[in-house]
């Protein structure tokens, strides 16, 4: 994917728009079953965070098709890992 170019305001309405989502009976639903979108383990509600698909500042929308819950692991890995790196994540975990 290429890099966009994203504004300031784009930014500051997609986070807006992630807060109402992670208020939502929608997110409330995600989150009941306790399952990390990516990794499949079974964690507590709380310990999922919402995470974007295709991060907010490459163009991604706070959608609910971009949307899903991770784990804390899955979570931290994506924020430290290049992309071409988490890629790599994934297939492994598809793997096991
Ligand atoms: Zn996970």
């Amino acid at each position: 994917m290429d890099w966009l170019e994203v504004s300031e305001e784009q930014m500051r309405q997609e986070r807006q728009k992630a807060r109402d989502l992670r208020r939502s009976q929608w997110w409330k639903n995600r989150i009941a079953s306790g399952i990390c979108h990516y990794c499949g383990a079974r964690v507590e509600p709380r310990e999922l965070t919402l995470d974007h698909i295709v991060p907010l500042v490459r163009g991604g929308r706070s959608t609910k098709g971009n949307c899903v819950a991770a784990c804390k692991e899955c979570n931290s890995q994506k924020q430290h890992l290049l992309p071409i790196e988490w890629e790599a994540y994934l297939e492994k975990l598809g793997r096991d």
